[in-house]
């Protein structure tokens, strides 16, 4: 399932490749998509590509006009830039957007993914803090914990709080910061709150810069997967000695989720 890092590469990637192109045919080709008024971003600009939340937004204009469109590839979309040097299969084919050079394709096996056309970002704008933003700082992160009984691991994957992270980053956030996760997370003291802070933008931004992980079918734009996987220290290694301490990672199931966590290094 597509995280943060994975909507980041996506974006990052597609700009370059689109900005500056116009729209010149958009279709839908699944009912399940509902009626987002694709047609009406025909003849506008891409101005940019990027990621808001776990979405791809696209802000595109027309004399002077932005529109905005966001996509969410939930489990399985699948963003591609076709620029006719190389063919894509249309299995899974679900909307298909002609700019100038070149075609935007939107794959989605399991079909969750969901795409919105709106004037006013804040239409989609999600309502948690974005772990990487400037907002997000030891004092806001801290804020935003008060109180809260909750484990960390549970609170730190609701999107209401912070958004975009998902199971595998938030086992590795909580290992570098070495965090047990089944602390209250309205419990945490100040250091442990800065540790967490920290750690959570270094293996997003590690995370990045691999282009994302892949476990199951994550692609990027280009039809590649990530290779951040090589870096995961805890996430799926039970019984495999912690990298720090050499104890062996251990696996608790909170929520329905499995959690990879080092008994010695995460207190
Ligand atoms: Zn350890």
């Amino acid at each position: 399932m597509p995280e943060l890092p994975e909507v980041e590469t996506v974006a990052r990637q597609l700009d370059p490749l689109i900005a500056g192109r116009r729209v010149r045919r958009a279709r839908l080709l699944d009912r399940r998509l509902g009626k987002p008024p694709v047609a009406s971003l025909l003849g506008h600009r891409v101005e940019r590509v990027f990621r808001l939340g776990k979405q791809v937004a696209f802000e595109l204009s027309r004399r002077g006009r932005s529109r905005f469109m966001a996509v969410h590839l939930r489990m399985t979309g699948r963003l591609i830039w076709q620029d006719g040097r190389r063919r894509v299969e249309d299995q899974h084919l679900r909307a298909c957007f002609d700019l100038d050079g070149g075609r935007l394709l939107f794959f989605d096996t399991r079909r969750f993914g969901t795409i919105a056309v709106v004037d006013a970002l804040e239409e989609v704008a999600p309502s948690g803090v974005d772990p990487l933003s400037a907002e997000l700082t030891p004092e806001a992160l801290a804020e935003l914990l008060r109180g809260s009984r909750q484990a960390i691991k549970a609170w730190l994957l609701r999107q209401d709080r912070l958004v975009g992270l998902g199971n595998i980053y938030v086992c590795e956030i909580l290992f570098q910061a070495g965090v047990a996760p089944d602390r209250a997370a309205g419990r945490l003291r100040r250091r442990a709150v800065e540790r967490l802070h920290r750690a959570t933008r270094d293996v997003l931004t590690r995370a990045i810069e691999s282009c994302g992980t892949t476990f199951s079918d994550f692609q990027d734009a280009r039809g590649l997967t990530g290779s951040y996987q090589r870096y995961l220290t805890v996430y799926a290694r039970e019984g495999e000695p912690c990298p720090a301490c050499g104890r062996a990672v251990r696996r608790i199931v909170q929520q329905q989720r499995s959690t990879f966590y080092c008994p010695g290094c995460q207190r």
